[in-house]
């Protein structure tokens, strides 16, 4: 496609990205009893996601909600590589054996003052996968979770406004 094209063409797309007064303000998230977040975070925070057992609907959910129609990180919110450079956690899936020493390390490696936010229904009660013999828990049973968005998959305006209850923006 030619220059002249591609510009025809994001003329006539025009903006794509949800506006604010679209997303809701009171989506369905659980906050935990007491949680305050910390004043340094207010307007900025960078997210690690680790998947502990996930079937991957809730990263699908989670790119939806990080690409060009949600645009979470006009919120202040950026997805980082490394728990080193991390102030939130953001967990998916059950727990699996395998991940569970993966996940604590993950925790354990993200500076304080860090907020934890647990994304679907697998993090809180195990989901489609309780009983399962590679499940060793919930997410709850592993941390504290400051944060919880139920949903199976949780649609992209839970998550954000999850985030939104860290950045304040
Ligand atoms: S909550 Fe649903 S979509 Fe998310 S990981 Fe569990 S089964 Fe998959």
């Amino acid at each position: 496609m030619s220059i002249t094209g591609l510009i025809a063409l994001i003329a006539r797309t025009g903006r794509v990205t949800e506006p604010v007064s679209a997303l809701p303000t009171e989506a369905a998230i659980e906050v935990r009893d007491g949680f305050v977040p910390p004043k340094c975070l207010r307007g900025s925070a960078q997210v690690r996601h680790v998947d502990a057992g996930s079937c991957n609907g809730c990263e699908i959910e989670i790119a939806a909600a990080f690409g060009p129609v949600y645009d979470a990180e006009r919120f202040g919110a950026r997805l980082v590589a490394s728990p080193r450079h991390a102030d939130v956690v953001a967990v998916t899936g059950v727990v699996t054996v395998n991940m569970a020493d993966p996940l604590l390390n993950t925790i354990e490696a993200t500076p304080n003052p860090k907020v934890v936010v647990s994304i679907g229904d697998c993090t809180r009660g195990c989901g489609l996968f309780a009983g399962s013999y590679a499940v060793a828990g919930d997410v709850d049973d592993f941390t504290t979770v400051d944060v919880h968005v139920p949903g199976c998959p949780p649609e992209p305006e839970a998550i954000i406004a999850a985030l939104r209850t860290v950045t304040r923006r």
